[in-house]
């Protein structure tokens, strides 16, 4: 990773000139930080996610509705492979087969929030522990994506 040498630096977006906290860090750039300040990427960010929110609902329903079989026929092999394990079993199983960490793909995503199954089952679908599954739902809900799981509560 590239550490920073310079102290400060200017925001190409705003101007202006701040310490390199105020950058986030960014691998790609040759001083290892973002051209844009931390709350202008922020600006940015959150203005992207409102204007595609509603892009991305539909994307996530159409890949549920294109993988529904596949999906379903996947968790009914690991169902069979490892029984109906109770939460405590989950956290072991899924802990044992998670290979995966770090960042979630659209895909796991859409995975989520078009699944019905429970937590470890999708946990298990997705190579990651319980616990991170658990976390990625709740963040899910706040970022007001649509959950399958949640439709038989409205
Ligand atoms: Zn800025």
């Amino acid at each position: 990773m590239t550490v920073p040498t310079i102290t400060v630096k200017r925001c190409t977006k705003c101007g202006e000139t701040k310490g390199v906290d105020g950058f986030y860090r960014n691998r790609s750039k040759r001083d290892g930080l973002s051209t844009h300040c931390k709350e202008c990427d922020r600006a940015f960010s959150s203005a992207y996610k409102e204007a595609h929110w509603e892009e991305r609902c539909a994307k996530q329903r159409a890949y549920y509705e294109d993988h529904r079989e596949e999906l379903r026929a996947y968790n009914r092999d690991r169902r069979a492979l490892f029984g109906e394990p109770t939460t405590e079993r989950w956290r072991e199983i899924t802990a044992k087969h998670a290979t995966r960490r770090g960042r979630w793909s659209e895909a796991e995503d859409a995975h989520l929030a078009a699944s019905t199954d429970r937590v470890g089952d999708d946990a298990l679908a997705l190579s990651r522990t319980y616990a991170s599954v658990e976390r990625r739902i709740a963040r899910l809900r706040r970022s007001c994506v649509a959950l399958a799981r949640d439709a038989h509560r409205r």
